[in-house]
């Protein structure tokens, strides 16, 4: 009698602070191939809801919940909700491993890494590093050790890719006892940055110096050579650099001691202001997100806008210095991927470097990798979308199959 044959699949989850998102990828012909993703939102609301998708975009499954019943809902109960849904929609595969996005690894999880309680718990000791993340980003892998021990589980770490920076984009100006503590820069969306760098090659890039900017709801800018991280705008924790959806990004150190000293204002009401206040929602009183502030004829709303990208403009010479030159800047992410008008804007800061923008290639960019500038122009303007799931799974088989990146 002939078996049928079985295909193996791995699990990606990215958990935030009120939602958990999931894809799955079969690895049948040794390509990873998505075929179910989906999410749960406004966990601990009044209102929490699941979706589930096929790639086409068919609902394959979807509930609401309300009142008491989503406010009991938790990470731990949406992760357990979560893999048993996985578990009678498996088309035929069988689930080998489960990849975690985890923002910060610190000094020692510079790669990603097999997560069993020991190293829960070390990853455990970053929360006051990431405070809006990582705690978040754990709590699911908890929750899987807890009712299935057995299945490999692997962390995959926003941190990681940018450990190839030189210790003087790393440091801080801040005495030894401070700095040996682990307070220098790290970096974060390195699984983007990670993802990009690998189809770099395919656009004549691979040995190019390059500056991604990854803008999303969070935003950062990473200067790569030959597809390494050099520099990066986000450094200790992922408030530095940029103004983001509701992250201030950098401020002069001196306005939170004014704000300490004239205004009162104790550590926990700082995180707030800089995490969740400002930003394009602070700046606009408006709100985080960019197709809001775009179509708002406010004056706040432009002046949002206009703050983000000037700071762009600026940080690309910055990382444009760090690298001693550039050949290429890449847009990425939900603001990067999406909107003509910060592309045009980011590009007008960076004409003095060279770079002439295609007006209509941006205006009307083509799906997936797409050149922004012109033939001519010195330095090139890209767009390619992002995939940080895909690098997660990538990962999580390297890992289980303990093949060499
Ligand atoms: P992400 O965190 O990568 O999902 O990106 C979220 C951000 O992308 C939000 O600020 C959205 O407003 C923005 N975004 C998504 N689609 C568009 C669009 N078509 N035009 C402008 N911004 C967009």
């Amino acid at each position: 009698m002939r078996r049928r044959k079985i295909s193996n699949a791995i699990i990606v989850i990215n958990a935030g602070s009120s939602s958990i998102k999931f894809s799955l990828f079969a690895d049948e012909t040794r390509q990873l191939e998505l075929f179910l993703k989906g999410q749960i939102e406004g966990l601990r609301t009044d209102n929490a809801h699941f979706i589930a998708r096929h790639p086409a975009g068919d609902v394959v499954g979807e509930r609401h919940w309300t009142g008491p019943e989503a406010g009991a809902f938790d990470h731990d109960a949406a992760t357990r909700f979560l893999m048993a849904f996985i578990n009678t929609h498996l088309e035929g595969h069988v689930v080998e491993a489960v990849g975690h996005r985890i923002v910060h690894g610190g000094g020692d999880f510079t790669a990603p890494a097999a997560l069993n309680a020991a190293a829960l718990d070390r990853l455990a000791t970053l929360v006051p590093l990431a405070p809006l993340h990582q705690a978040h980003n754990l709590a699911p892998a908890r929750s899987i050790l807890a009712t299935t021990p057995g299945l490999f589980q692997v962390g995959c770490f926003d941190t990681a890719f940018h450990a190839t920076q030189p210790p003087l984009a790393q440091a801080f100006a801040l005495p030894a006892e401070i700095t040996d503590r682990g307070v220098r820069r790290y970096g974060f969306h390195g699984l983007s940055y990670e993802y990009i760098a690998s189809q770099l090659p395919t656009l004549g890039l691979g040995d190019a110096k390059v500056i991604v900017a990854h803008l999303g709801n969070g935003a950062s800018l990473c200067a790569m050579d030959h597809g390494r991280s050099m520099a990066s705008t986000m450094g200790f924790t992922a408030v530095e650099g940029l103004p983001m959806g509701t992250r201030s990004g950098t401020l002069d150190p001196g306005v939170l001691l004014y704000l300490m000293d004239e205004m009162h204002m104790g550590p926990r009401d700082l995180e707030k202001l800089l995490y969740q206040r400002s930003g394009l929602l602070g700046v606009s009183g408006i709100s985080s997100d960019m197709r809001t502030l775009e179509t708002s004829g406010e004056p706040r709303a432009r002046l949002a806008v206009d703050l983000f990208t000037y700071r762009i403009g600026r940080e690309i010479g910055s990382l444009a210095a760090a690298m001693g030159g550039l050949d290429a800047l890449v847009f990425t992410a939900g603001i990067g991927e999406n909107s003509a008008g910060v592309r045009a804007a980011v590009c007008g800061h960076a004409a003095w470097l060279g770079l002439e923008m295609d007006d209509g290639a941006n205006a009307h960019p083509q799906p997936g990798a797409h050149r922004l500038s012109t033939p001519s122009s010195r330095v090139s303007a890209w767009i390619v979308p992002t995939d940080e799931e895909l690098m997660i799974a990538r990962h999580t088989r390297r890992l289980l199959t303990g093949a060499t990146p």
